[in-house]
């Protein structure tokens, strides 16, 4: 017992002093049965919002720290999507930590920037809660007046995150939205499957576009397949790596 509460100790120094901050819960929102959506205030408001595509460590329960993309940010707060599909020891704690909570955060950790200036289009792939950086980076497509596609797989409609947010933003032809259920009810009428089944009328548009991908290794992996197959040249590819 006291050896275990050598190494509980050791580690807690450990994340005592790595640069931290501690935030507060300021709002929590469930998202159909697998997603928890949620805001966290900073101690202190900064000069710029953290980076698009950035992700921070939350200290969860028993001090077990937690990676999660920033999907939203301004000066005072940011908004992570919390994933329930396995209910490990993160989610739960996302799960249960209401309105008001602390939570100590590390970062923010930039590796998955948006990249300015290529001229190129985008098509962006995820899965699930995969689709956080993709909020704000579509945005920055829109912004910089170039091409872009979302295809994001999960399972039912009601699990689709910033649902609305990204409808609005497809209201512009630039950006097409392209939601790809794998257990969708018999009334939807959009895109089943996988997200690669919904690749064959983009093909020419994937080669000359910058391609990100967020999610689950498996969609992950296919896409690398996809993309290898069809030629699209790794210099314009880029994978956060979620999982
Ligand atoms: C850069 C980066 C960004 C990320 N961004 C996000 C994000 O925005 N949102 C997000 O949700 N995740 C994100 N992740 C993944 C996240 O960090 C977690 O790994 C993930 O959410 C699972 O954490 P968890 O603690 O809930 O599950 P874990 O405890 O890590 O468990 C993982 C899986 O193992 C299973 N498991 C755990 N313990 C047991 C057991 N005793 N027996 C059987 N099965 C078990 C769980 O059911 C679960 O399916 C990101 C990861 C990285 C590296």
């Amino acid at each position: 017992m006291f050896f275990f509460k050598q190494i509980y100790n050791t580690i807690r120094a450990w994340f005592e002093e790595a640069p931290h901050f501690t935030g507060t819960i300021i709002a929590t929102e469930r998202i159909g049965s697998r997603i928890q959506k949620v805001t966290i205030a900073l101690p202190e408001p900064i000069s710029k919002p953290f980076p698009i595509g950035c992700y921070i460590q939350a200290q969860t329960s028993g001090c077990v720290p937690r990676a999660y993309s920033v999907a939203k940010a301004n000066t005072t707060s940011f908004t992570l999507l919390v994933s329930f599909a396995g209910m490990g020891v993160g989610a739960r704690y996302f799960a249960e930590a209401p309105v008001g909570e602390k939570v100590v955060c590390y970062g923010p950790f930039d590796d998955f920037p948006y990249r300015y200036g290529t001229g190129r289009s985008k098509v962006f792939f995820a899965t699930s809660t995969g689709v956080a950086p993709f909020r704000r980076m579509t945005e920055e497509a829109l912004k910089e007046n170039v091409e872009s596609v979302l295809l994001l797989g999960t399972p039912k409609e009601e699990d689709i995150a910033f649902k609305k947010d990204f409808e609005i933003l497809a209201q512009n032809p630039l950006f097409r939205f392209i939601p790809v259920l794998s257990a969708g009810s018999a009334e939807w009428k959009g895109a089943r499957g996988f997200v690669t089944n919904h690749t064959a009328d983009i093909e020419d548009f994937l080669k000359k576009s910058d391609v990100y991908i967020c999610g689950v290794p498996i969609m992950t992996m296919g896409v690398l397949d996809l993309l290898k197959k069809i030629g699209v040249p790794e210099k314009q590819i880029f994978v956060q790596k979620f999982g």
